[in-house]
């Protein structure tokens, strides 16, 4: 053997990888479509239903067990292996007890929940999994000694077991859903064992010591990575057979299982196929020109095989179904040829995931399938509650294809030439002067977060403050009138307006404890057409406001004068104000100290401020986050721009030593339509994305308690402390003017 040339080896190996993986599949498909045939319909979906559940146990034992052994088995314990496998065999053994006992649990829930069909399925299964999963590991433990051939003759031989056994089943009318699972079982247990002698036999180990905690904590260490990408990828193809037994019923699961089992051959054989394909790209990747040529060639075959095979789907499929089934199930010719689109995304998927492997990328690939399935859960299972199995399987294909698409743009931002570094186009476009690279609030210099288009976001370590670098744009900017809403809009929403700020005011009033209401003096920065002035009015409160947009001053002041055109400053007398309210304001002011000493100074010891504000504790800030992350800065949904809303507080923030002490506070939401209105700066493709996630967040916002504004009340520190009055910029309410969060 050892005179032979290498690739002649490489050829016989795959030669009998690719036997054993048809001969498998082979088994698989017709165990399936002997059981869908004798089966009624509802217990053959008891059947999907109970082998998701398998499967979902399954890839804990594959992260746990078999991928790291792939990893260790030629690697570390390579002169140990016989006494590594045993530790193995061991340890599929105990890993199963937890396995079994959460089928056999589930069985028993579905007993009482009145699914006995699927009770049997899973006590079959909680029988049989330990040797299922023993033969898999088997299969693949004789792949890291490179005895393909042994894993091809246990193929053969789990085939001539599973075939008779369940013919003898038919024969002697014991076929149930059961009795099936416990023949799949017993010929794993045969197969498994008979491969498991084959391999010790074939070992001389050395005399090093093994230690069996070794390889536990070997295993955990690289397997709880993999077991998140194997729980992951179960979801968007297994899902789908759990949610339609429980929306609509097993018949459903049954058509489901049906009808993709016209695919699962090629799916297989890509699976087989990619992991031929691994070690090929691996050698090639350091010549940049020959690696795109594979990855172009190995795109072709694979498309064009699965184009091959969804023309076969979309032409023959329904013909196929009826026969294979003898008229059991029936698809939609919809069904079809969403099922057929499914081979030609694998096979995009497969070659992309690869490539990006032999990149040594996996965190790429774990990121596409993170984000597709996160992306089209909620939107799976709705599809699939309105219409069954159709909207299952449009789910599968659109988690499919949105994944393929994710890995496509890594794998063409790998393949490009190196680009050259730019420098980040804030950094060149704005003179240091201009710059606000420490936190406004205690000074400490800010940490990069992310660069945009002409800013920079930067984030405080000490308090949390996340703000935009610049504050300002030089630019001449927009006038106060042209970019200040019309009043037409404003006064539409007065009625709304007026009852969220009445709340607030209630609100205040008990966590402030001020009782005498009448006695109370009350100042609103930003005070806009004087709708909160208004309420205030109402209640008895003497409220008096200040705004820096002369039109909106004008109308506020229509009966009588009681808003001042300007800032907070000089104008007030120390100590003049009960309270000081500032709704969505200080987030567009450049410099929320100077404001926080301002309205210090102004306060009656013991008086409050009461802020508004959008805060990073909420669903919005964490989704805007985790875009950030997972398209690598390419979204940018946090709201923030230089002239905008220039700063994001944190809670932490408001702890922080500033002269004022925390006395309540609370997420409250942002009116929808605010929100919604806000999308329209972003481009279009942002836009959609936006717009398609924004109601599903605003609602789980609500609910969750996780709303994007913080309402919070502040009361001023009665240790007399060294005021510095500072100066305010001259536009501190120029935030108000812009949009609102
Ligand atoms: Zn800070």
């Amino acid at each position: 053997m050892t005179e032979k040339p290498y690739s002649t080896i490489w050829i016989r190996r795959g030669t009998w990888a690719i036997a054993d993986q048809g001969l498998f599949a082979l088994a698989n498909v017709l165990f399936n479509v002997l059981l869908a045939r004798w089966l009624a319909p509802a217990e053959y979906g008891a059947f999907a239903v109970a082998y998701s559940a398998f499967l979902f146990i399954g890839a804990f034992h594959a992260a746990l067990l078999i991928e790291p052994m792939l990893v260790f088995g030629p690697g570390r314990y390579a002169s140990r292996l016989a006494r590594y496998l045993s530790v193995l065999i061991r340890g599929n053994y105990v890993l199963m007890i937890p396995g079994s006992l959460l089928l056999i649990a589930t069985g028993i829930g579905a007993w009482f929940f009145g699914s006995p069909p699927l009770a049997c399925a899973l006590f079959g299964l909680a029988a049989a999994s330990p040797f299922t999963l023993f033969m898999w590991f088997t299969k693949r433990a004789s792949y890291i000694r490179q005895q393909t051939h042994f894993a091809a003759a246990q193929s053969a031989i789990y085939l001539f077991l599973v075939l008779p056994g369940l013919f003898a089943l038919k024969v002697f009318h014991v076929v149930s859903v059961f009795s099936a699972i416990l023949v799949m079982g017993l010929a794993g247990a045969v197969a498994g064992q008979w491969l498991v002698r084959r391999l010790r036999t074939a070992t001389a180990d050395s005399e090093e010591v093994l230690a069996q905690h070794d390889v536990l904590i070997a295993h955990w260490k690289y397997g709880r990575w993999a077991l998140v990408t194997g729980l992951l990828t179960w979801v968007p193809f297994n899902l789908y057979f759990v949610v339609l037994s429980t929306w609509a019923n097993f018949e459903a699961s049954a058509t489901l299982k049906a009808t993709t089992n016209l695919v699962l051959p090629l799916l297989q054989a890509n699976a087989a196929s990619s992991a031929l394909l691994l070690p090929l790209l691996v050698t090639r990747a350091v010549n940049r020109t020959e690696f795109r040529r594979l990855v172009g060639r190995a795109l072709a075959v694979f498309v064009a095989v699965g184009m091959l095979y969804a023309l076969t789907i979309g032409l023959f499929g329904r013909p196929l179904i009826h026969l294979l089934y003898g008229g059991k199930y029936r698809a939609t010719a919809a069904m079809i040829w969403l099922l057929a689109l499914i081979p030609i995304i694998d096979g995009l998927a497969v070659v992309f995931a690869s490539t990006l492997r032999s990149l040594e990328q996996p965190k790429q690939v774990f990121r596409a399938q993170l984000f597709a399935a996160v992306c089209v859960l909620a939107l799976g299972v709705a599809a699939t509650g309105a219409w069954g199995v159709t909207g299952a399987m449009g789910a599968i294909v659109l988690a499919g294809s949105l994944a393929a698409t994710l890995l496509a743009v890594s794998v063409s931002k790998q393949l490009a030439e190196p680009a050259q570094l730019i420098e980040p186009k804030a950094k060149a476009m704005i003179s240091n002067d201009e710059r606000q690279n420490y936190c406004d609030l205690c000074a400490e210099e800010g940490a990069l977060y992310g660069n945009k288009k002409g800013y920079d976001l930067l984030s405080c370590r000490r308090c949390g403050l996340f703000w935009t670098d610049p504050l300002q744009y030089h630019q001449p900017q927009t006038t106060v009138e042209e970019t200040y809403p019309s009043e037409t809009i404003y006064l539409s929403n007065s009625l709304p307006q007026k009852k969220r700020f009445r709340g607030q005011l209630k609100t205040f009033l008990r966590a402030s404890g001020f009782e005498d209401v009448k006695s109370l003096r009350v100042l609103e920065v930003g005070s806009g057409l004087g709708f909160f002035l208004d309420a205030c009015e109402e209640m008895g409160i003497a409220a008096e406001g200040c705004d820096i947009v002369e039109r909106a001053v004008q109308y506020a002041n229509r009966e009588r004068t009681r808003v001042r055109l300007g800032t907070l400053d000089d104008y007030y007398g120390d100590e003049s104000f009960d309270a000081i309210f500032a709704f969505n304001l200080i987030e567009h002011l450049p410099h929320p100290k100077a404001f926080l000493t301002e309205a210090r100074r102004i306060l009656k010891p013991g008086g409050s401020l009461v802020l508004e504000t959008p805060i990073q504790e909420s669903l919005f800030h964490w989704l805007a986050r985790a875009g950030h992350t997972l398209s690598q800065g390419r979204l940018n949904f946090f709201g923030m721009k230089p002239g905008g809303h220039i700063y994001k507080f944190s809670k932490k923030t408001f702890r922080k030593e500033n002269g004022f002490t925390n006395v309540y506070q609370r997420n409250i939401e942002s009116p929808f339509g605010e929100i919604w209105g806000n999308s329209s700066t972003l481009s279009v493709n942002h836009k959609f994305l936006y717009r398609v996630s924004l109601p599903i967040a605003w609602a789980v916002a609500r609910i969750t308690k996780q709303e994007n504004r913080l309402f919070l009340l502040l009361r001023k520190l009665v240790e007399p402390q060294t005021v510095v009055s500072s100066e305010i910029a001259s536009g501190v309410t120029r935030g108000l003017l812009t949009q609102c969060q």
